[in-house]
């Protein structure tokens, strides 16, 4: 690196993601974000996330470790939590050293930005003195929620019909993320939404991937509970989707799966104005067979334009002769740029399983929704979609839990062509002009990015 280069930095960052698609993405973006603004951005991950990065993070330096996932995939009987410690254990081990090798460097990192489920990051940060940053991924409502579970200030097992949470309309447990209703289920994960909290007093910072007028009460409210500053920052949405405002501003994104994006785009490209459902389920969902089925004939019978992203490890779940029976009607890919795709303008209609992400990138686009909830936040991320957005309609799921062929076409007619459907496409333009306005120049979260890089720059 050149005495040049060294000298037109005007300060240093870490950037520690957890490493999953989910987490890196609005981390990336944010990375971006504060590049664009004349910070030195360095991202640390695992070599695996790196390999699909390394080329398209832009001003942004990708720095690797291995956790012996080098190839990706599972440990045979590793389980989740395993995994968790293992990251651990290398992850701040590398770090220590990292920021070591950067010191000796002459130009080292004034702040180390950290997901806020990796709690011994902050630790890091404090014993190097430098400024501990964490970034909540997930909405501010469902932040708020899994606060007041880990404060005791909301007890579990949720009892009783509704549910009052500081800053939050009245919510129905089986609104609450899953993770709060059904104690139970996957507690490692549990432990790393409830911790986020644990050290909420000591870190300099507090990033929040939402915006002010989307969560506007419970931003307030959250704000309140920490001594330092927690800002919203989003929508981590690149700005050439949002009608290209950042000159060579490129979707750094990170797509863990080979996105087929000729394949989509030439074939929206024959669409007309809004006349495509795009479906998808994110990274993770496991949907079971039945409830593949369902959904595939629901498309089917809507009898509309559909472009769905089922996974490799999700295909044989697709009913036997599906593919050949929608012959020319749908579309169905591993992966796609989902970006690109909600900005295409055939697409009239997103199903989503509500990722927090894919909610964002929905409603930042202007694009109505048809919830399709299936776990963790998104139980949360849908009720907003429909009743505080109100942005797309909610899925009903029958007394086994499934949503029906029946339902599916039901509710993608409804945003299509039914009576809400001017409300809904009214809304979704409304909302997209305010997720832009938030991140343009003077807007309320690209005010308080300014805010946090003029401190960095201060010390
Ligand atoms: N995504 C994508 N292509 C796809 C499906 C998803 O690029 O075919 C991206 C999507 O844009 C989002 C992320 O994957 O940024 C999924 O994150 P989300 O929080 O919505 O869901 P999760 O994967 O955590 O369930």
């Amino acid at each position: 690196m050149g005495e040049e280069e060294i000298h037109t930095w005007r300060s240093h960052v870490l950037v520690l993601p957890f490493p999953v698609q989910s987490h890196i993405n609005p981390m990336i973006q944010f990375s971006k974000r504060l590049a664009s603004k004349g910070l030195k951005v360095t991202l640390a991950t695992t070599i695996f996330i790196s390999k699909s990065m390394q080329a398209e993070a832009g001003p942004v330096r990708i720095e690797s470790f291995s956790d012996v996932y080098d190839e990706g995939g599972v440990k045979e009987g590793g389980s989740k939590n395993d995994r968790i410690e293992l990251f651990k254990d290398v992850g701040s081990k590398y770090l220590q050293e990292l920021i070591e090798k950067q010191n000796r460097s002459g130009y080292p990192f004034k702040c180390l930005l950290y997901d806020s489920v990796i709690l011994w990051a902050l630790d890091i940060a404090k014993k190097f003195g430098l400024i501990g940053a964490a970034f909540y991924t997930q909405s501010c409502s469902v932040n708020a929620i899994y606060y007041n579970v880990q404060k005791g200030l909301l007890s579990t097992p949720i009892e009783g019909p509704t549910i009052s949470v500081p800053g939050l309309p009245l919510l129905e447990t089986h609104e609450l993320p899953s993770f709060v209703y059904k104690i139970d289920s996957y507690p490692c994960i549990l432990s790393l939404v409830l911790n986020q909290f644990s050290n909420i007093q000591e870190a300099d910072w507090h990033f929040l991937n939402t915006f002010d007028k989307l969560e506007d009460e419970v931003v307030n409210w959250m704000a309140k509970q920490s001594p330092t500053r927690m800002i919203a920052i989003g929508p981590t949405v690149p700005s050439m989707y949002l009608d290209k405002r950042v000159e060579g501003d490129n979707d750094y994104g990170l797509h863990l799966f080979t996105p087929n994006s000729e394949t989509c785009m030439k074939w929206l490209d024959t669409k007309e104005v809004g006349s495509v459902v795009y479906v998808s389920f994110g990274s993770l969902a496991s949907l079971g067979e039945d409830q593949m089925e369902e959904i595939a004939w629901g498309l089917r019978r809507s009898n509309f334009y559909f472009l769905w992203v089922v996974r490799a490890s999700e295909e044989n779940k697709l009913p036997s002769n599906f593919v050949e029976e929608i012959s020319e009607k749908g579309l169905v890919v591993r992966w796609c740029r989902q970006l690109e795709v909600l900005a295409h303008q055939a697409v009239g209609c997103f199903v989503t399983h509500c990722g927090w992400n894919s909610t964002l990138e929905g409603l930042s686009l202007g694009v109505p929704m048809v919830a399709m909830q299936q776990w963790v936040d998104q139980t949360t991320n849908a009720k907003f979609i429909e009743d505080v957005w109100r942005v797309g309609v909610r899925a009903k799921v029958d007394e086994k839990g499934m949503v029906r062929r029946e339902e599916v076409e039901v509710c993608i007619r409804e945003v299509m062509e039914g009576e809400r459907r001017e409300e809904i496409k009214r809304n979704a333009v409304r909302w997209k002009g305010l997720a832009k306005e938030a991140v343009d120049e003077g807007g309320s979260s690209d005010t308080n990015i300014e805010e946090f890089v003029a401190r960095v720059l201060c010390i």
